[in-house]
């Protein structure tokens, strides 16, 4: 996806510049050329697909509203976008992506003719998630053994597992993070 251009930011500003939705200042922000962050539009913005986001977003808001504490947030902002994306008109709709360097991103959809826009999710990078998990698994006891063979690690509480282990064990995946 290309990174928007000046021209492209500058008519983003002046159509939506008052604010007046979600993570507005964070969007703005970044607009004005904050170089910490890209910028990326989608080329595509057309109204099939617009039906398409619908489609899509109605199924990602279900399966978010299943995942539990950790992604509540994100659940009720992609169930509010799906519910905005349901009302609008139909109509060519645009992407654009806001990168952080932190690993946050903000996923902002304009309704081209209403000059409107739909919402803003922010979408979390999944190592935050995964890092915030690992955090939550508390310290390791040092008179203690991880009880996977060839792991020198303590366990931690209510555990058999160190926290990577432990972690491993509930994700189904590795633990790729710092420990
Ligand atoms: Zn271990």
């Amino acid at each position: 996806m290309p990174g928007a251009t000046f021209e492209q930011r500058a008519a983003f500003l002046e159509t939506h510049g008052n604010g007046g939705f979600r993570y507005a200042r964070e969007v703005m922000t970044a607009m004005r050329g904050d170089e910490r962050t890209t910028v990326t539009c989608n080329a595509r913005a057309d109204s099939a697909w617009l039906l398409e986001l619908r489609e899509i977003y109605r199924g990602r808001a279900q399966h978010l509203l299943t995942r539990g504490e950790e992604y509540e947030l994100l659940a009720i902002e992609v169930s509010m976008l799906a519910a905005a994306l349901e009302k609008a008109p139909v109509q060519p709709v645009r992407l654009w992506i806001l990168s952080q360097p932190d690993g946050v991103s903000y996923n902002i959809f304009e309704l081209v003719e209403s000059r409107a826009i739909a919402g803003v999710v922010q979408t979390e990078d999944e190592r935050i998630a995964q890092r915030r998990f690992f955090d939550s698994l508390g310290p390791e006891q040092p008179d203690t053994h991880c009880k996977r063979a060839d792991c020198e690690r303590g366990t931690i509480e209510h555990s058999v597992f160190c926290r990577a282990h432990h972690f491993e064990s509930i994700k189904g995946m590795p633990y790729l993070g710092e420990r």
